[in-house]
């Protein structure tokens, strides 16, 4: 006897469309099963993390992330939008994290001490696993941040996002956006080594600890208590700085 697939229609919103391959995208498509699964298998079988997802209609109608599957469904997955004044749906992602921390992937080095470098929490090590991570992510609710999509589809996760772009700064401006931090960007208040809080320091008790041309210019001084790095304005600041004016240029320009 042939098994017949039953058939259902799904359509992917915003950016939930860069996880869908190019056909996919930003229309209604057909798919076909044969055994009855949750919303949830199907989206994330189709390569969608349930993080990203913040509303799924079907028939209209908002579901629960356990909602199974019936014949002819025609369903609709948003990610959260930044303004909804749809009332009476049921939102999927818990609320975002009060206090924005993150803790990022082993393969995003780069974007962690940029992201500090903007004073943004950002837990990182290069050692860690995908489980530590997880653990991490959820006992000191910190939301992770990675470029691997297998992570975020890991159900205990609750707070993450998968990184879309390859540079560093494009980055840095999806995460100060998706997670709405433009008026909490406090550049240069963090150690970029070691994601403490730096501390403003006399001159004359690190004098030993600086180059002497440094010490002879610079007056203002910042050190980490953690790992005893000492900050100042030098020609590296300034770099680091276009770096920051260029990123707010563009994300209050919008
Ligand atoms: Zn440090």
């Amino acid at each position: 006897m042939k098994i017949k697939p039953h058939r259902i229609h799904l359509r992917f919103y915003e950016e939930l469309n860069d996880f869908l391959p190019e056909e996919k995208r930003k229309v209604s498509f057909e798919h076909l099963y044969i055994d009855r699964t949750s919303v949830k298998d199907v989206i994330e079988s189709l390569g969608v993390p349930h993080t990203e997802v913040d509303l799924i209609l079907v028939n209209g109608k908002s579901v629960g992330f356990d909602y199974l599957i019936n014949v002819g469904d025609d369903i609709s997955v948003y990610p959260v939008f930044e303004s909804l004044d749809i009332t009476d749906v049921q939102h999927l992602r818990p609320k975002p994290l009060r206090n924005p921390k993150f803790i990022a992937d082993v393969h995003l080095g780069k974007l962690t001490r940029y992201l500090r470098m903007m004073g943004f929490d950002v837990h990182y090590k290069n050692y860690f696993d995908d489980d530590e991570i997880v653990n991490l992510s959820l006992t000191e609710k910190r939301t992770i941040l990675t470029k691997d999509r297998g992570i975020l589809k890991r159900s205990k996760v609750t707070h993450g996002y998968w990184i879309r772009s390859t540079k560093v700064r494009e980055q840095v401006i999806e995460v100060i956006k998706r997670f709405n931090l433009k008026n909490i960007i406090k550049e240069f208040s963090r150690c970029i080594d070691c994601n403490s809080l730096l501390l403003e320091i006399n001159k004359d008790k690190i004098l030993n600890e600086l180059p002497s041309k440094v010490a002879g210019s610079i007056d203002k001084f910042y050190r980490c208590p953690e790992c005893k790095k000492n900050y100042w304005e030098g020609t590296h600041y300034q770099k680091m700085l276009s770096f920051v004016n260029n990123i707010k240029e563009r994300i209050f320009d919008q």
